[in-house]
């Protein structure tokens, strides 16, 4: 029991074993003062952060050993959703883990923008309540969610074809994601950007194309920077927002068919459709890096976004 499961993050493996008394030298009451403690004296990420010391310090109470400690930390998307707006898990998951040790653990893959299925249960994952990131026992409060709030309510249920188009999508960017990463090239990953900033525009916050299709609260912050709501748009869009834009990337690079059910695109039937009614920002700023893309990248598809996009309003301005 004391072997973390499959992706689990540092925390849930730490606060698992803590409740069950499985760390000699570091009780459930301690660990949670001890990470009391740490929120009051600022901002720091235990499970995607090994230098941050509230974690540095738990593996030496913990007595967890180097080579378990990188494990826990070992490269993958560095696009992890800000842990205050963490909040998407797949409850199957905690069904599995639960007979096995008795606690609901957290994986680290639900923490990355893009990750929207579960790829051992093939569904989509589901959202909790903003803010349950600021507690050490994420998974119970996740697991005590979903069985007192969305118990009895009807899933999300995707079709077979619908889960295998997000998975390519997935697969391709974290394939190209770390091509970025081993290449240790000066040059960014045009490629990467170019997905990175079409999700951000999809999910641009209450107006983007995807933030428009699946009703969620309205973010209260009406006064952000235009690029502040830009990057934040992919942390406060629901799952089901984040899995449209995933497959909507797809359908742009070519790796899925257009299957139009599927997509959501009724009124935005061609690349350029799409790319002129994403276009909620009139930003010129925002066409000159695209343009930047188009002149990199040779896909049609993202060309044609591309160009439906900056012909919604006068490129030469501002
Ligand atoms: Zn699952």
């Amino acid at each position: 029991m004391n072997h973390p499961f499959e992706d689990e993050t540092f925390s849930s493996w730490l606060y698992r074993l803590a409740v069950y008394n499985k760390l000699p030298k570091l009780g459930v009451g301690a660990l949670n003062d001890l990470f009391l403690y740490s929120v009051s004296e600022g901002s720091f990420d235990a499970d995607f952060d090994s230098g941050c010391t509230f974690s540095a310090f738990c593996r030496e109470l913990s007595l967890c050993s180097l080579e378990l400690y990188d494990y826990f930390f070992r490269p993958m998307s560095r696009w992890v959703i800000p842990k205050f707006f963490r909040r998407s898990y797949c409850y199957e998951c905690f069904c599995d883990q639960i007979p096995q040790s008795g606690h609901p653990a957290m994986l680290r893959k639900w923490a990355v923008t893009y990750h929207t299925v579960c790829l051992r249960h093939q569904t989509l994952l589901y959202d909790a309540d903003y803010g349950v990131g600021k507690n050490l026992a994420v998974g119970s409060k996740l697991f005590s969610f979903h069985n007192e709030v969305l118990h009895g309510r009807e899933s999300f249920r995707i079709s077979r074809e619908e889960y295998d188009a997000a998975f390519s999508v997935q697969c391709l960017l974290i394939q190209s994601e770390m091509y970025n990463v081993s290449s240790e090239t000066l040059n960014p990953n045009i490629f990467f950007a170019f997905c990175r900033f079409f999700i951000e525009i999809m999910l641009y916050p209450d107006f983007g194309f995807c933030s428009r299709l699946h009703l969620r609260a309205r973010s209260v912050q009406s006064d952000l920077l235009f690029w502040k709501r830009l990057r934040l748009g992919p942390y406060l869009a629901s799952i089901q927002q984040r899995h449209s834009a995933i497959l909507l990337l797809g359908w742009v690079l070519g790796v899925i068919d257009s299957d139009k059910t599927m997509l959501n695109i009724d009124h935005a039937g061609t690349f350029f459709d799409l790319g002129r009614a994403s276009n909620v920002i009139e930003s010129s700023g925002v066409n000159r890096l695209l343009f930047t893309f188009s002149r990199h990248l040779q896909q049609r598809g993202i060309k044609d976004f591309i160009s439906g996009f900056c012909s919604k309003n006068d490129c030469a301005r501002g």
